[in-house]
């Protein structure tokens, strides 16, 4: 291609539009802050959707390689009250492969595959020019031009200020997340309990979630309605104060599930944060925004899944068509703003009602989504 495009954030958004461009034998420069990809833990388990995230990985060429990696057992679903009981208990069948799950690490090392990222590579601004193209700025002050910049740096978006004013808000609703291993060797009771996929149990404005990574890795998160300053000062070293205080948030709940919290090794704050609902901003020629960047929403399972196909089908466009690299542009973002702005008001309506003051909404949502 004759246009010199960069990516900022090599997260599934940004890796997948460079995974697709380089299948089509197309360069990218990825740029992104961390120093190497193991750098930090890669997060838990993802569900990449049949027509999203799967249908992005197809544009890809990696359909059979995510087959052979993904979960298909981990659709599992086991709903339970507060006090223990089993409220339902979903197994996919044996052809059942809607929603597999994989480890965030194993997608990304997928992705990766043959690309050259350029790690270590942190922006601090891109300035767009007055006549196209773009400036980019990096963290040791070096700046670099290019015809088009696509952000695909998450929540914290760096590159958005050059489209958008707009900066995420926090929904009232907070994660706090930890994690248990071995879990079939060391806890074969709370294996049992979360089955093959995940387990949730819903009480009034909280819930825990637990969720199977391969390799007998479980992420918890403990979600609830609290001021966002709740836990912010606590760091990794007050994990006793953090485990307390969610122990006495779920007094009275079975002792089996609060074993989960018992048994937490480390505790992460994540109050969740999202952008307004169908967040667009004025087509600015040299720069476009992917992913979370473009559309944060509550993890609610699909934004990995927007982010995926965003990044394979902007490629695509700018791989078929390379001459008319701004149309392409224009084009894409009409169709990502009305797909994203859709599933953001699935998305916010489902936390409403997963961490609700009636917990029954979230058994009628689950039942609503997976009709047995
Ligand atoms: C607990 C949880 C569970 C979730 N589960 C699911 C799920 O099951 N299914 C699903 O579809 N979605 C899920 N999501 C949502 C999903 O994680 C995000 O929507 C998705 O990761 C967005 O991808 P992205 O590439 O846009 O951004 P990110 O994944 O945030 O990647 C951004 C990348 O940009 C880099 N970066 C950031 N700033 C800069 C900078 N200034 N310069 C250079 N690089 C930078 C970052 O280091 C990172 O590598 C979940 C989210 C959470 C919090």
């Amino acid at each position: 291609m004759r246009h010199r495009i960069a990516v900022v954030g090599s997260g599934p958004a940004g890796l997948t539009f460079a995974r697709v461009l380089h299948r089509h034998g197309h360069a990218v420069t990825v740029l992104e802050r961390d120093s190497a990809p193991d750098a930090r833990p890669p997060g838990g388990t993802l569900d990449l959707h049949a027509g999203l995230g799967q249908l992005a990985l197809e544009k890809a060429g990696l359909t059979a390689d995510f087959q052979a990696l993904s979960r298909p057992e981990g659709q599992a679903m086991r709903i339970l009250s507060p006090d223990g009981t089993v409220l339902r208990d979903w197994r996919p069948g044996p052809e059942e492969r809607a929603n597999p799950e994989i480890d965030r690490g194993q997608l990304r090392d997928l992705l990766l595959g043959p690309l050259d990222v350029r790690w270590g590579s942190g922006v601090t601004q891109v300035v767009p020019g007055a006549r196209g193209g773009a400036r980019v700025v990096l963290t040791d002050g070096r700046q670099e031009a290019y015809d088009l910049v696509v952000g695909a740096d998450g929540a914290w978006s760096r590159v958005r200020p050059a489209v958008s004013p707009v900066t995420p808000h926090y929904t009232g609703v907070t994660s706090v997340e930890t994690s248990l291993d071995d879990v079939d060797r060391r806890h074969p009771d709370l294996a049992r309990l979360i089955g093959d996929g995940s387990l949730a149990v819903y009480g009034v404005n909280r819930a825990l979630v637990a969720q199977r990574n391969s390799g007998g890795h479980v992420k918890v998160y403990a979600q609830f309605r609290a001021p966002l300053d709740r836990y912010a000062n606590l760091g990794p070293a007050d994990a006793e104060t953090v485990r307390s205080s969610l122990l006495a948030l779920f007094d009275g709940w079975a002792a089996p599930v609060l074993e989960l919290l018992h048994h937490g090794t480390a505790f992460v704050h994540r109050p969740l944060h999202v952008l307004p609902v169908s967040h667009t901003w004025t087509h600015t020629p040299g720069v476009t925004l992917l992913g979370d960047a473009a559309h944060l929403m509550p993890p609610l399972g699909a934004g990995a899944n927007l982010a995926m196909l965003e990044g394979a089908e902007l490629a695509e466009s700018l791989a078929t068509d390379p001459d008319e690299l701004d149309d392409a542009v224009r084009a894409f973002e009409e169709r990502m703003w009305e797909r994203a702005a859709g599933w953001a008001r699935i998305t916010t309506a489902g936390l409403e009602r997963l961490v609700s003051p009636d917990p029954t909404q979230a058994l009628a949502l689950f039942d609503e989504v997976q009709p047995s």
